[in-house]
């Protein structure tokens, strides 16, 4: 099936009542752990690349890895998505370079810093709609800011400062009608990054009746969920039990983003996590072999470990099992339907 627009999965996941995680990539170990964890549990991929990890492999790398995964992997359905660009160009480079998907996140300004106008927003969205649609190719878009940065992009706001950028059910209704995107990331306070909450967060913290609301007036739109990380204490604990030195911190209990995908969330973004998983396992290694030299004996269980938190989000969100059931469809294909 090979690369696959993200809106055919999308559509199959709100069919189906499922959610989609979208794992962020930057080398082989982490798409050999998010592949081989979907041919365990049989589970279409979204994997994403950010500007940062675009720059880390210089482009090339990170396409050649794609395809290989593909090649590999026939039977796994993959959308091969640009996370958080910054501008229209960003994203015609991405769409230019073979992505099935885009993100235009014109909720912040070119500097992926200042929070943007509307106006803005609505602007480069439809430009980027118009260009990847003519392609097949699937349009993210963002309303609303979140707090934290990821990989250099975010206003940085604090937890409490994002409450007044969350996401306006009838501005989404409007920004939707406007822009023609196919998904909608929503700021419903959570944030980037690894330190998200101070406390373990509650239906009260997280603003679920803002997708409730969106969802019941948008019902077609696919929510998005960034900053979605869960933050589990185990892996926390093993990073600081072998040398390292993080603060208590917590993230987005699963039972949330469950609760979420019951009302239209269908693609949840999750980094942190197999970062955290990554670094516990190699501290543990480098702790007990002192010895060790070759990279392989690092990076073999750094991947085993990552492979096992993407496949417990993969079950959690209910993607595992439909990787073969899902339509082919060609991105011409998809460029004829949005035509
Ligand atoms: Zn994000």
């Amino acid at each position: 099936m090979a690369l696959i627009p993200m809106r055919a999965l999308l559509d199959h996941a709100a069919e189906h009542d499922y959610g989609v995680g979208a794992f962020n990539v930057n080398n082989m170990e982490q798409i050999q752990a998010i592949m081989e964890a979907a041919v365990e549990t049989n589970s279409p991929v979204i994997v994403q690349a950010s500007r940062g990890a675009r720059q880390y492999s210089k482009d090339n790398y990170l396409r050649h890895l794609m395809i290989a995964a593909t090649e590999l992997h026939p039977e796994i359905p993959v959308a091969m998505h640009q996370d958080h660009g910054n501008s229209p160009a960003t994203c015609f480079s991405a769409i230019d370079m073979g992505f099935t998907s885009v993100m235009m996140d014109g909720s912040l300004e070119e500097d992926g810093k200042s929070p943007a106008t509307y106006e803005y927003n609505v602007d480069v969205t439809r430009q980027v709609v118009d260009r990847a649609h003519a392609k097949g190719v699937t349009v993210e878009a963002e309303l609303g800011c979140l707090g934290g940065i990821e990989d250099g992009h975010g206003a940085g706001l604090s937890g409490d400062e994002a409450l007044a950028f969350l996401t306006d059910p009838a501005q989404a209704e409007d920004f939707v009608a406007q822009t023609g995107c196919d998904a909608l990331a929503v700021a419903i306070g959570t944030s980037h990054g690894a330190y998200k909450f101070s406390e373990k967060p509650t239906g009260e913290v997280l603003k679920m009746d803002i997708i409730a609301e969106i969802h019941r007036r948008l019902p077609d739109c696919h929510m998005v969920m960034h900053g979605s990380s869960s933050v589990p204490k185990e892996l926390v604990d093993i990073i600081n039990e072998y040398g390292g030195s993080m603060p208590e911190t917590y993230g987005v209990p699963v039972e949330e983003i469950q609760e979420g995908i019951r009302h239209g969330v269908r693609k949840i973004n999750v980094d942190t996590d197999n970062r955290l998983a990554i670094t516990g396992a190699i501290r543990r290694v480098f702790h007990e072999h002192p010895e060790a030299f070759d990279p392989r004996k690092y990076l073999t269980p750094a991947r085993d470990a990552m492979k096992e938190v993407v496949k417990a989000r993969m079950i959690a969100f209910g993607q595992a099992g439909w990787a073969d059931k899902i339509p082919a469809v060609t991105l011409e294909e998809m460029a004829k339907r949005y035509a």
